[in-house]
C-alpha cells in the first residue's frame, strides 16, 4: 500500500500546525519556539521550501521536508493586461490547471481565486462551466494561489494584495472542507482581514447558512443574474435545487448575523436578462437584505453566441435601481484584451489541447 500523503504546512490551520510543528520538534529534541520559528516563515516570510527558512539549523531544515510538504502551485502562463490587470493559470501538483486574476484598482489590489479545478454548476454565461468539473482543491492549494501571487506582487514593488475575492473557478461552497479551513488560515495565518474577503456563490443554501454562522464577518456575493426563478433556471442550473426563495432566505439568515455585507453580481446578457421589467423585482430583492448591486457587462465566451447588454442599458439598469433606493454600480470589465473572465484562460488551454464539452 501506497504511504500517506505527508501533511501540508499549507492546509493546516494555524492552530492545528502549531501543535504539528510542537510535536515534530519535541519528537526531535528541539525547543518549542521553533514552531513558531517556521509559522513566521510560512506567514509572513511567504516561504517556498524548508531551505528557505534561514534560522533553522540545516538538519532542521532537511527534517520539515521529510516530514511535511509545502506545494505551492507552479506558474503555468501569465497574461498582463493592458489595464494592469494580471491573470495567472497556475499548475498544481497532479497537473491539473487553475486561474487567478489580480485587478488593480485605485486603492485596491483585489485577488480573485479558484476554489476548485474546472466546476460541475454548468452555468450557461460561463468558460468554467464549459470546461467541466476535475477535482476539488485543498485548503492549502487555495491559499497557495494567494501566496504566489502576493510573492508576484511584492516582488515588483506594486504594493501587496489588499483584498481576496472567491469568484475564479469552482463553487466555493460546493468545496467547503476546504474553503472554510482556507478562510481561517488567510484571516488568522496571513491575517488578511474577513471584511476583505468575499465569498462569490450562485447559491448553495447549506453554504449560506453555515457561513452565517461564523462569527468573523466574510463578506457573500450571490451570482442572481436573474430575479425571476425560471429566467435564472436557464442560466443557473442549481436554482433548479436551490429555487431563489430558499436562497433569499439563506440570505436573510446570513444579513440577520449583523455586519455581513451582501452582494448581487448581475451579469447583463443582450435580449437575455436586460428587460427593464426585470428592475423592479431585482430592486425587491436587494432592499430585503440590504445588497448592494454590481451590474457585468456579460464577458462573450467562445461557445455562446450572447451579446452584452448596451451600455445605455447597463446605465439605465443603474439608474432604475437607484431610484428604488438600492445601490448598484456598473463594474468595468477588466482584462478584456487577455480573456482574464471565470475559467477563459484553462478554457483556451483545454481546447489546445483537445480537451472540454463541445457546443
Ligand atoms: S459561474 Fe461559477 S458556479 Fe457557475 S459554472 Fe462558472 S465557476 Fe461554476
Amino acid at each position: 500500500m501506497a504511504d500517506p500523503p505527508l501533511p501540508d504546512l499549507l492546509s493546516l490551520e494555524p492552530d492545528e500546525l502549531h501543535q504539528a510543528l510542537l510535536r515534530h520538534f519535541e519528537g526531535r529534541g528541539q525547543p518549542g519556539y521553533r514552531a513558531g520559528q517556521v509559522q513566521r516563515w510560512i506567514y509572513e516570510g511567504l516561504a517556498r521550501t524548508p531551505e528557505e527558512m534561514t534560522d533553522l539549523p540545516a538538519p532542521e531544515r532537511a527534517a520539515l521536508g521529510e516530514a511535511f510538504r509545502l506545494d505551492e502551485p507552479a506558474e503555468e502562463r501569465l497574461s498582463e493586461s493592458r489595464d494592469g490587470t494580471v491573470k495567472h493559470l497556475w499548475r498544481l501538483s497532479d497537473g491539473h490547471l487553475v486561474e487567478s486574476v489580480l485587478i488593480p484598482t485605485e486603492r485596491r489590489l483585489t485577488l480573485c481565486i479558484s476554489s476548485q479545478a474546472g466546476c460541475a454548476m454548468g452555468c450557461t454565461f460561463c468558460a468554467t462551466g464549459w470546461g467541466g468539473f476535475d477535482r476539488q482543491l485543498t485548503p492549502g492549494e487555495i491559499v497557495g494561489q494567494y501566496r504566489a501571487s502576493r510573492r508576484w506582487v511584492e516582488g515588483r514593488d506594486l504594493g501587496t494584495v489588499t483584498n481576496l475575492v472567491f469568484m475564479g473557478m469552482g463553487e466555493p461552497l460546493a468545496n467547503r472542507g476546504a474553503l472554510h479551513p482556507a478562510l481561517t488560515i488567510l484571516n488568522q495565518g496571513y491575517r488578511v482581514g474577513a471584511r476583505r474577503i468575499t465569498v462569490s456563490t450562485v447559491g448553495v443554501v447549506p453554504g449560506i447558512l453555515e457561513l452565517a454562522e461564523r462569527p468573523e464577518q466574510f463578506r457573500l456575493a450571490l451570482s442572481l443574474h436573474a430575479p425571476d426563478p425560471e429566467l435564472r433556471r436557464g442560466l443557473i442550473p442549481l436554482e433548479k435545487r436551490y429555487p431563489l426563495p430558499q436562497v433569499m432566505s439563506a440570505l436573510r439568515r446570513f444579513d440577520e448575523a449583523g455586519g455581513k455585507r451582501i452582494t448581487f453580481e448581475y451579469t447583463l446578457i443582450r435580449g437575455v436578462n436586460d428587460a427593464m421589467e426585470l428592475v423592479p423585482p431585482l430592486a425587491d430583492l436587494a432592499r430585503e437584505v440590504g445588497a448592494f448591486v454590481n451590474l457585468i457587462p456579460f464577458n462573450p465566451i467562445p461557445y455562446q453566441d450572447w451579446r452584452p447588454s448596451p451600455a445605455e442599458r447597463i446605465r439605465a439598469f443603474a439608474a432604475g435601481l437607484e431610484a428604488r433606493g438600492v445601490e448598484a454600480a456598473v463594474r468595468e470589465t477588466r482584462g478584456r484584451d487577455i480573456e482574464a473572465a471565470c475559467g477563459q484562460l484553462r478554457a483556451q488551454v483545454l481546447v489546445q489541447m483537445g480537451k472540454g464539452r463541445s457546443g
